[in-house]
């Protein structure tokens, strides 16, 4: 069975076996090198400044949200968030319950919000939007928003997408590792630029201690050192895997891996136009593929594709949940051109289209 579901995706034999090993200690000489690797690694992933600050953190994505949320606000903030669906939508109640003012700024499914000119503290923008499959512009964003805090949520784009944390002006990114840096879930991942470590320190209302970038960062950054710290313990398993993760990465280059995703996200989109498919999004990200069902077909297609070999994942956006599927293309998985005509055979098939053949023929390698 492929799992090809916008995240947990499939990870590489390197990173299964990191994982799978027994647990190492928090405080071990190798464990410590491992994870001051992985630090070290995130800042040239998301291409931040040598002033930025790394945070691994056992929790998901959402726990990487809340940390920007509870990090970089203050009660009665004013903070604009670009919404593109369930994510934006999450992280709007977030703010709000920590007592920002929040200004929602929407768009239809699939489409982008307008960028008139933002007066806010914070604006907070989902990258790609796993709901939609859609990606937006950041450099957009930034232009629109010039003096206000610029918080990524980067889940379903860190490793697979362009994303420039210090040349976009981008003060805080975050991801989790279960997507694009092909690592298990389990770790919520974010690096805090110079702009988003001085906010931090002149809050009023402090964080829960749990999240404190006080309380993390000198644990970051003793690790990053090679040498042993603790606060809370770090899921030992997991951050051995995410160094494996983003060794591999670094060993073709961020830029080689990132130009992969474009170049799969191509194929893809020639598969599906072939399969008659059409995508939700109208800027459609790299890493995923929402695409709407045909006429007379529904939700039972995910069943049938499952039925052979591949799972997919259902609709997500609440307006039109039970109108498309979505496929996730990121990690590992792209660098098996065998397995990616396996899954474009898989839809074709369950769809009992004449033209699979031709669409598998769509994937290189
Ligand atoms: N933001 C985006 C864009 C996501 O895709 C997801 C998860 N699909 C999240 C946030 C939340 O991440 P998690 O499920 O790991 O909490």
């Amino acid at each position: 069975m492929h799992l090809m579901i916008p995240g947990p995706v499939p990870c590489s034999p390197r990173v299964i076996a990191a994982a799978a090993a027994p647990p190492p200690g928090h405080l071990e000489p190798r464990f410590l090198s491992d994870f001051g690797s992985a630090l070290a690694s995130m800042r040239r992933v998301f291409r931040a400044s040598a002033a930025s600050q790394p945070f691994v953190i056992a929790g998901s994505g959402t726990l990487a949200m809340e940390l920007a949320v509870q990090n970089l606000i203050d009660p009665g903030d004013r903070a604009v968030v670009l919404s593109t669906g369930v994510f934006s939508e999450r992280m709007a109640e977030m703010a709000r319950r920590r007592g920002a003012r929040v200004d929602v700024r929407g768009a239809p499914v699939g489409a982008v919000p307008t960028l008139d000119p933002i007066d806010a503290d914070i604006v907070f923008v989902t990258h790609v939007d796993t709901s939609t499959g859609v990606r937006m512009d950041l450099q957009a964003v930034r232009a629109a928003a010039p003096e206000a805090l610029l918080v990524v949520d980067g889940v379903c784009s860190v490793a697979g997408e362009v994303l420039e944390m210090e040349a976009w002006g981008i003060d805080f990114a975050l991801t989790a590792s279960q997507k694009a840096i092909g690592a298990p879930p389990g770790l919520a991942l974010a690096v805090a630029g110079p702009r988003a470590l001085a906010r931090h320190g002149l809050l009023h209302v402090p964080p829960p201690l749990s999240l404190d970038f006080g309380a993390w960062a000198p644990i970051m950054r003793a690790y990053e050192a090679g040498s042993p710290s603790y606060f809370a313990t770090p899921a030992t398993s997991l951050v051995r895997a995410l160094h494996h993760a983003l060794d591999e990465i670094e060993q073709d280059g961020i830029d080689a891996r990132i130009a992969l995703h474009t170049s799969r996200a191509a194929e893809l989109r020639a598969a599906w136009a072939t399969l008659g498919l059409t995508p939700v999004a109208t800027v459609p990200a790299n890493t995923l593929s929402a695409l709407w069902f045909p006429d007379g077909v529904g939700p039972e297609l995910i069943a049938a594709i499952r039925e052979r070999g591949v799972t997919v994942a259902g609709g997500l956006h609440p307006d039109a949940k039970a109108r498309y599927f979505r496929v996730g293309h990121m990690g590992w998985v792209l660098t098996q051109p065998d397995i990616l005509r396996d899954v474009v055979r898989a839809i074709g098939g369950a769809l009992g289209h004449p033209g699979t053949e031709a669409a598998a023929g769509c994937i290189s390698g």
